[in-house]
């Protein structure tokens, strides 16, 4: 089972014990590259942020980040009782849904609750395709929030087709071609 498939598994054990502006107060403190007092010199290593890890030009030739950091995982300031700190990925996922309700788009942190609720065949998807697996190392997923969605395994499967095709693709014309195809049936679009 790959970290992916797993991710909702994941998500249950985090808000078993802490909510979602916990959440998003602890993704808070990682982007700011806080670090928790610690014995153990891997931890007290300084966060470094990459938010220009990989940019590349969507359906509309608008610009899009993707955000790396070089910590697997976190946990300052999730409740000491989580074993296993959640990999930094879930926790910019589900920074979302308090975010959204500070900016006053409740529908939209509605929507997430709810499906993290229906919970089962649901995934996080990642709309850049620098999600977890295939041999990727934990500080080279995207952790930008804006990228990711939850939707079924069967379409983040689908969306692989995208990926693959898009990263084969030597030049911006090359990708242009591809969107233009209508190859990709995806929403939000594959980049
Ligand atoms: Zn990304
Ligand atoms: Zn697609």
């Amino acid at each position: 089972m790959s970290i992916e498939e797993d991710s909702l598994s994941g998500i249950s054990g985090i808000l078993k014990e802490n909510d979602f502006e916990t959440v998003y107060n602890s993704w808070k403190k990682l982007e700011r590259g806080f670090i928790a007092p610690s014995t153990n010199v891997a931890l007290r290593t300084p966060i470094k942020w990459n938010t220009r890890r990989w940019i590349k030009k969507n359906y509309k030739g608008k610009l899009r980040h993707c955000h790396t950091v070089t910590r697997p995982s976190y946990r300052v300031g999730l409740t000491p009782r989580i074993l296993r700190p959640p990999p930094c990925y879930l926790l910019a996922f589900l920074s979302k849904v308090h975010q959204y309700k500070l900016s006053g788009r409740l529908d939209r942190s509605q929507k997430i609750t709810q499906q993290i609720a229906n919970g089962g065949k649901l995934c996080i998807t990642h709309t850049c395709g620098n999600g977890p697996g295939r041999n990727k190392m934990p500080g080279d997923i995207c952790v930008n929030p804006n990228h990711m969605t939850l939707r079924t395994y069967q379409y983040n499967y689908e969306q692989r087709r995208c990926h693959e095709a898009l990263e084969a693709c030597t030049t911006e014309a090359e990708r242009q071609e591809f969107f233009d195809s209508k190859k990709c049936t995806h929403f939000p679009k594959c980049f």
